[in-house]
């Protein structure tokens, strides 16, 4: 029988729970002090970790502080301080283009909205819900490779498309959980669930997960029945 609506998300519930206390100090990886911090953190970090990240914005935020500084930023020297995240011309061009339209259209105040958000050049879902959840308190549910990854195993979606999966998971958990649920989706990912070889034999939620693709066999020394079938 397939899981309803209605198990899936008491499934949802309850992973949750035991998430939050696997990772009780969830929040966003990123340094920032403001939504435009954010917002440019966010944009860095594509095809880039986090950590390296946290490595460039120190200088970047100090050179840079508000959207006018970066809309008259000289163009190369805003791609040097950000060289090492890689894709730098694309990224200062982007970051240059939302400052410039945050400041014509917004008032230089970073939008609230999705709608406006992506009206920002090189603002895709991923980076308006990250902006959303952690800058603006807003609900978003942010779908990155580790969210595409791990609700795909959790069998909470079959789509591959982040756009699907959100439309998907936003039916699915709890809206005040939106924000929440994709940051430990993304540190469960990181510390638990990798790509390659998840670690299924230590895995908190392992009784909640039907481990779908996962080829690895459980190993021996694991006897725990399973809460639902795989
Ligand atoms: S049981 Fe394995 S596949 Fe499922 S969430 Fe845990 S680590 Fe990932």
């Amino acid at each position: 029988m397939p899981e309803s609506f209605k198990e899936k998300r008491k499934r949802i519930l309850a992973m949750i729970r035991r998430l939050r206390k696997a990772y009780p100090d969830l929040g966003c990886a990123l340094t920032h002090a403001n939504p435009l911090e954010l917002l440019v953190a966010v944009i860095l970090s594509a095809q880039c970790t986090d950590a390296r990240v946290d490595k460039v914005t120190p200088a970047l935020f100090k050179k840079y502080k508000t959207a006018a500084d970066y809309a008259g930023a000289d163009l190369q020297e805003l791609q040097e301080v950000i060289r090492s995240t890689g894709f730098y011309q694309n990224k200062a061009k982007n970051i240059q283009g939302a400052a410039r339209r945050i400041l014509e259209q917004f008032g230089g105040e970073v939008p609230r909205t999705m709608e406006e958000l992506l009206s920002l050049p090189g603002v895709g879902r991923k980076t308006a819900n990250v902006v959303l959840g952690n800058a603006f308190d807003v609900p978003g549910m942010a779908v990155d490779t580790h969210m595409i990854r791990l609700n795909n195993r959790l069998d909470l979606t079959r789509q591959l498309d982040p756009v699907k999966i959100e439309a998907e998971l936003t039916q699915l958990v709890p809206e005040k959980d939106w924000t929440d649920y994709s940051h430990l989706m993304i540190t469960h990912g990181r510390s638990r669930c990798f790509a390659r070889k998840p670690d299924c034999a230590n895995c908190e939620i392992l009784l909640l997960c039907p481990r779908r693709g996962v080829k690895e066999p459980l190993q021996p020394k694991t006897t725990v029945k399973p809460l639902i079938p795989r």
